[in-house]
């Protein structure tokens, strides 16, 4: 049986490598000649406007899904006419644009930051609801920090907003969060639903740089949470496939930032560090196979190896480490590879942790709450 993921870049890597062992084959769509997937799988490159290459690579694929939010709406609904494609186009629509994906997060009842759409005759009016310190993004497009700016005044929101336009933009009241986490959560073609153990987020520059399951000192209660606005999430849009929520912790809240359609980069310790990893149940989930088991294996670390890579030998030297590079040319901030670190508990998870940076000469990164 062969799945088709449109887009080929590192998380379709992951779910090509996933599908090996279940006798499943990935084919991706990329318009990029050197998309990393393509050196594990079978590589469409034709841009996505290109119908013809369409129709061919949907032929004969049991269904199609995909690796990234951006992907061409076009796209998606000129393949569903051919060929399931899961999850289904309408849940893409509202998570490709920021303002969508919050309405819809509030009228399912999930709290958000205060939010509004910017006028770009009126911007005022949408700060008033709003006010400082704030966080003006770009509706669609942005990723990894990208288009978005932060304003602690009325001044610097106006340039903000001057420096985004002429794009259409949101502006959202900056959080004032103890923690960034995030839930992932996974739903077969049956209705069955699973949910992973939450994960603790740590970013610099906008970019995902580590995270640690389970969420440092949690009683159950923000699981529980997270656990409740995650399945409500994937049952009223009857969804089918791998789903990430992000959210920030204010004081025994939860407030939702984002939601990804898709395998989540804060999911990747799940491959060594779940009983079964968020590749693998995406590719049950979305051909109607049972879930696999999401319960941790110990506890884990994920740190994200970004714009250049360290000594395989040294990452390798210690305890409990795995390692992906993702066969990407270094570039600044470029998302190369990850590390994965598992113990069976969370005090040699981050003696372990410890060395792994000492290895790869980085240092710990402050985290808020103490690990110790
Ligand atoms: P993306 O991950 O698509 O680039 P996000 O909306 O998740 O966009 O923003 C990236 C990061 O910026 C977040 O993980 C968080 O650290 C910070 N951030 C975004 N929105 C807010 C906000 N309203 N308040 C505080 N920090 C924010
Ligand atoms: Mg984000």
């Amino acid at each position: 049986m062969v799945v088709g993921v449109l887009g080929g870049g590192q998380l379709a890597r992951m779910l090509a490598l996933a599908a090996y062992p279940l006798g499943l084959r990935i084919e991706v769509f990329d318009p990029a000649p050197d998309a990393c997937a393509s050196q594990v799988a079978v590589h469409h490159c034709a841009p996505y406007e290109d119908e013809t290459a369409l129709a061919r690579f949907a032929e004969g694929k049991a269904c199609i899904t995909c690796e990234f939010e951006n992907v061409s709406l076009e796209a998606m609904r000129f393949l569903a006419k051919q060929v399931a494609v899961r999850p289904a186009p309408p849940v893409w629509e509202i998570f490709q644009d920021r303002l969508l994906e919050k309405q819809y997060l509030r009228s399912v009842g999930i709290p958000t930051v205060p939010f509004a759409a910017v006028d770009p005759q009126r911007p005022d009016e949408a700060l008033e609801q709003v006010g400082c310190p704030c966080v003006v993004k770009t509706r669609r497009f942005g990723y990894d920090g990208k288009g978005q700016r932060v304003a602690q005044t009325h001044e610097e929101y106006r340039t903000a907003v001057a420096q985004l336009a002429p794009h259409a933009l949101l502006v959202e009241a900056y959080a004032p969060f103890e923690r960034e986490l995030s839930i992932i959560g996974v739903r077969s073609l049956s209705g069955e639903i699973a949910v992973y153990p939450l994960v603790e987020n740590h970013h610099r520059d906008g970019i995902l740089r580590l995270s640690l399951v389970p969420a440092r000192d949690d009683t159950g209660a923000l699981q529980a949470l997270a656990t409740s606005y995650i399945t409500r999430l994937l049952e009223s849009l009857d969804y089918v496939g791998v789903m990430a929520l992000e959210l920030f912790q204010v004081g025994e809240q939860l407030l939702a930032n984002e939601v990804a359609p898709r395998v989540h980069n804060s999911g990747h310790w799940s491959i060594e560090g779940a009983e079964t990893s968020q590749f693998e149940n995406h590719l049950r989930a979305i051909l109607g196979y049972p879930l696999g088991c999401t319960a941790p294996r110990g506890a884990s670390a994920m740190v994200n190896l970004i714009g250049e890579l360290p000594s395989i030998e040294r990452v390798l030297s210690v305890p409990g480490a795995h390692l992906h590079l993702y066969g990407k040319s270094p570039r600044p901030g470029r998302k190369l590879g990850h590390i994965t670190l598992r113990a069976d508990s969370e005090a040699e998870r981050d003696k372990r942790l410890q060395q792994l940076y000492q290895q790869i000469g980085q240092n710990v990164p402050q985290l808020k709450r103490d690990a110790s």
